[in-house]
């Protein structure tokens, strides 16, 4: 997320006067999550300020407050990225401000570090439990203080929390907006020093955008009560509408705005011809076993079958949409994140709120409603920066039922009009013909200089080949046999096949009987689904599926060899084996280790998913997959060194670095 950003229109108006940046014992991280192994739940109450000496030097930071070295010595990070650095000063100095980022552009340091930086807590607003039980138990594995206040805790559990809220021993207080907004919280909130609010998925204000969440409508209330304290509203939605919107909804039109890449460059777009959903998906993760990733299915009972599928198919697959019971998606969703390797076969029902980093793929078996749409399911993976993996298969079929559910849908006309237009945008998409990713950033305004290198237009020459003599071969099939059979039978006379109804038929005599020995029976099928979808062929809903022609102007020409035909076929059968290149060894992380680096990842990773489930904590919060990577190539032999790694902190080290030496030492 290195790539261009800037700063939008909006004046810079500080939201209040500069909070001095005194040491109060409120912005110290001390490492209580040492003393309190984050257990999934929330802390119960926080007692006095340990007596004994900090264990990590997280606790000097109070004097200090600079960004850079909180960045360092609590996330073990060596740098900001993108717009981070100047988010994070500006909200230092008690500015407010509208974030623009793509999922896994690094949002959340934009408010946990200024509320790591500045007196009192930061009050960070989320929709979603599950979110912030995560985001909570990474940052008390990072040695902060953090915790959650919604409504699967218990009144003494909410108590605690309080209480160490009023001793000022808490740096960030993770909140549901509908408890921000319960009788009496914000008054309690009021008599607090706090550092900031951070209004998360800001887009859940929009009644425009996706997600929209009424409560949210009544956050505005924030400006109006803490005028003094910074408000920082974060979505990855980059519509303009819809960002407007969060603008005006949230009193923000006057601060400034962040906008970020919206590039996704760790992301490998591929698209694929739809022919057999089922087999082209198996075959794209054949060679993906074991990773985590989510397939998007159209329908609940698609899901279910797709689920089956993957399962029979040796995958630990689980399906997840709303016909299943509340217990059913919360294990799936549990097992996703807590479990590596699980694939969610799904509806677009599972989608937000899901922060697990390391999803190397996110597929899609049918298309998308909008372009939008698209962008949001697949940035889902590789939130980790780390190699990942967005694949689709579509085909012209999915088209007109798209467009179906939205003349039926219950929407006014000028707003069908708008989902008409977006679904446009998502074909044009997939009949792109040069680069991918350059047609994706310019629907959201941005431009690409360069083709990107890492799509399946990029990555893979053009295919097509003349198809013209076989074009004409399908036709004749068509006509020789009276206009009215559909694709299955015109191919079995094609190639010459002894069925039951061509006997019946007595089909065998046809002149075109086995003319078609060249091509299998599935590259047939996509020669005719093309030819219909050109406008060649037209497929008659009357008579089941029978095939005619279309247009004069477009068959006769061809029949007579004055016109000629490129396509793009799949490979036959017997070649299938080998996966296209953009699938071949694309987004296999650990592939920049050498043999004996990828043990070494293996057994790091064997030793983590051990300490997560004594935790009850999902692995990657105890490091994620970048680490592991770094540590397993680099071998450190010291603490010191260890420290060193990207994503080891000084919490972290205090705690694992030991284990971690003893793991490379083969002990
Ligand atoms: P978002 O909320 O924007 O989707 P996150 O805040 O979850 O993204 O960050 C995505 C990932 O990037 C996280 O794993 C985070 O730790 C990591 N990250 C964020 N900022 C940095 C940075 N400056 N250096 C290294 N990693 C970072
Ligand atoms: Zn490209």
């Amino acid at each position: 997320m290195d790539a261009g950003w800037n700063c939008c229109d909006g004046e810079v108006i500080s939201g209040g006067p500069i909070p001095s940046l005194d040491p109060s014992p409120g912005t110290a991280a001390t490492p209580l999550a040492a003393e309190h192994p984050a257990s999934g739940a929330a802390p119960g109450p926080q007692p006095a300020p340990p007596s004994v000496p900090p264990a990590t030097s997280a606790t000097s930071l109070a004097p200090l407050g600079d960004p850079a070295q909180v960045l360092q010595e609590v996330f073990g990070y060596g740098a900001f990225r993108g717009p981070q650095a100047e988010i994070v000063a500006h909200v230092v100095e008690g500015g407010s401000a509208l974030v623009l980022m793509p999922t896994g552009g690094g949002k959340s340091l934009c408010y946990q570090i200024p509320a790591l930086c500045r007196t009192g807590v930061g009050v960070v607003v989320s929709p979603l439990i599950a979110l912030m039980q995560d985001q909570v138990e990474g940052l008390r594995q990072a040695g902060v203080r953090a915790a959650a206040l919604n409504s699967s805790l218990e009144p003494s559990e909410a108590a605690g929390i309080w209480r160490a809220l009023e001793q000022g021993e808490l740096d960030l207080l993770y909140v549901s907006p509908e408890r921000l907004l319960s009788p009496g919280f914000l008054d309690r909130l009021s008599q607090l020093p706090l550092a900031l609010f951070a209004i998360d998925e800001a887009h859940c204000v929009s009644q425009w955008g996706h997600d929209f969440r009424p409560e949210y409508l009544q956050l505005a209330v924030l400006a109006e009560r803490f005028s003094a304290i910074p408000r920082l509203a974060l979505t990855a939605t980059a519509d303009p509408r819809t960002r407007e919107e969060i603008r005006e909804r949230l009193q923000l039109q006057q601060h400034r705005v962040f906008l970020a890449s919206f590039d996704r460059p760790n992301i490998r777009y591929l698209l694929r011809d739809k022919d057999d959903a089922r087999s082209q998906l198996l075959a794209f993760l054949a060679e993906r076993r074991g990773e985590a990733g989510i397939v998007y299915a159209r329908s609940r009972s698609r899901v279910d079958r797709f689920a089956a599928d993957l399962r029979a198919a040796g995958f630990d697959a689980v399906a997840y949409h709303a016909g299943l019971s509340a217990e059913v998606r919360s294990s799936a969703l549990n097992r996703f994140r807590r479990e590596s390797g699980v694939v969610v076969v799904a509806t677009i029902a599972f989608g937000m709120g899901i922060d697990k980093p390391d999803v190397r793929f996110v597929a899609h078996v049918d298309l998308p409603k909008s372009l939008e749409a698209y962008y949001q399911e697949t940035g889902r993976a590789g939130r980790d920066g780390l190699p990942a993996v967005a694949w689709m298969v579509h085909g012209a079929g999915d088209v007109p039922q798209l467009r179906r559910f939205i003349d039926d849908s219950e929407a006014g006309q000028a707003q069908k009009q708008v989902e008409h237009g977006k679904l446009d945008a998502l074909i044009a998409f997939s009949e792109a013909s040069d680069c991918r990713r350059q047609v994706l950033l310019r629907h959201f305004g941005e431009a690409l200089a360069e083709p990107c290198g890492n799509c399946d237009l990029c990555l893979e020459p053009d295919t097509s080949t003349d198809m013209t003599e076989a074009a004409r071969k399908a036709l004749s099939a068509v006509y020789r046999s009276g206009q009215r059979f559909g694709a299955a039978h015109l191919v079995d006379v094609l190639l010459g096949g002894d069925t039951a109804r061509i006997r019946e038929l007595g089909h065998s005599s046809l002149s075109v009987y086995g003319i078609g020995k060249e091509l299998d029976r599935n590259q047939w099928r996509s020669l005719i689904r093309q030819l219909v979808a050109k406008g060649y062929l037209l497929s008659d809903a009357e008579s089941r599926g029978g095939l005619r022609f279309g247009s004069d102007s477009l068959v006769k020409p061809l029949l007579k060899g004055e016109a000629s035909l490129a396509l793009r076929l799949p490979p036959a059968a017997k070649e299938r084996r080998q996966a296209p290149r953009g699938e071949r060894g694309a987004a296999a992380p650990t592939l920049e280790l050498a043999e004996e680096g990828r043990e070494r990842f293996e057994v790091l990773r064997s030793w983590r998913l051990e300490q997560a489930r004594s935790q009850g904590v999902p692995p990657y919060v105890v490091f994620h997959d970048r680490t592991l990577i770094e540590i397993a190539s680099r071998q450190p032999t010291t603490l010191a060194e260890l420290g060193t790694v990207t994503g080891v902190g000084q919490a972290k080290l205090e705690r694992y670095g030991e284990a971690v030496l003893q793991v490379l030492d083969g002990g």
